[in-house]
């Protein structure tokens, strides 16, 4: 069955370049990936999205339709997507055998999806189904200060505990920072007890370690997490 990434992460972050510089990694392995965009914001995907919210909820109709605000109106598309998510399952169901990964991009605005009914029920679906994993990404260039830094990580934290999948910190643009010698990462994993790899979404960096962490996190969810997502279906 395929594997579904899950990516997650602060606006800016780098969600939809990384799932962009993915996409045509898996392409040019000749493992294309179905990718899936949960943003229904967004003003131009850089990939081709097999399933795009955007096809179904008009998010500037549900603003006018609802009278809400830019947050309102990106809460409610989504909430209407999640409705009808099993058709979404359908699909990602019938590319059992041709796809080995499932991407999926979300909103900018992370806690639309972390702290919705929505992004739980469509977290859920997908995790008592499919081998499932997240990916945070975080930007490493807005972090070099240490408060900001320790307040990311605490952040990443929380997303953790929350979403009760194995978890893979991505420090994107590391281009920009030095996050890949390894005695920093060793002391990343160690201190807040995650998988950290540094990519960056643009160069394309990173991304061989990246695959090994996400087979890493595939065993977890195998040994850890299915058990649990079978008592819900
Ligand atoms: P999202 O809101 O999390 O989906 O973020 P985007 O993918 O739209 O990226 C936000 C901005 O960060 C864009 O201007 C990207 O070009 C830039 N960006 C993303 N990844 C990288 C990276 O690895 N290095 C650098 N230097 N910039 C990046
Ligand atoms: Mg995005």
């Amino acid at each position: 069955p395929p594997v579904c990434v899950l990516v997650l992460g602060m606006a800016g972050s780098g969600k939809t370049t990384l799932v962009q510089r993915l996409t045509a990694h898996l392409h040019s392995q000749n493992s294309p990936p179905y990718v899936i965009n949960l943003d229904p914001a967004v003003h131009e995907l850089p990939f081709p999205a097999n399933i795009d919210i955007r096809d179904t909820v008009k998010y500037k109709e549900v603003m006018k339709q609802y009278g809400l605000g830019p947050n309102g109106g990106i809460v409610t598309s989504l909430n209407l997507f999640a409705t009808r998510f099993d058709q979404v399952m359908k699909f990602i169901e019938k590319r059992q055998n041709t796809s080995q990964y499932v991407l999926i991009d979300t909103p900018g605005q992370i806690e639309v999806f972390t702290w919705s009914a929505s992004g739980t029920i469509i977290t859920e679906a997908l995790a008592s189904t499919f081998p499932s994993v997240v990916v945070y990404v975080m930007d490493t260039s807005r972090s070099t200060n240490p408060v900001t830094f320790m307040s990311n990580m605490l952040y990443a934290c929380s997303i953790l505990y929350k979403t009760k999948l194995p978890f893979i910190l991505a420090m994107n643009k590391v281009s920009r920072i030095c996050c890949q010698c390894p005695s920093e990462q060793d002391f990343l994993e160690h201190t807040f007890l995650l998988q950290v790899v540094g990519v960056s979404a643009v160069l394309g960096t990173g991304l061989d370690e990246f695959f090994v962490k996400v087979s890493e996190a595939v065993d977890e969810y195998e040994r850890e997490y299915r058990p649990e997502y079978e008592r819900l279906r």
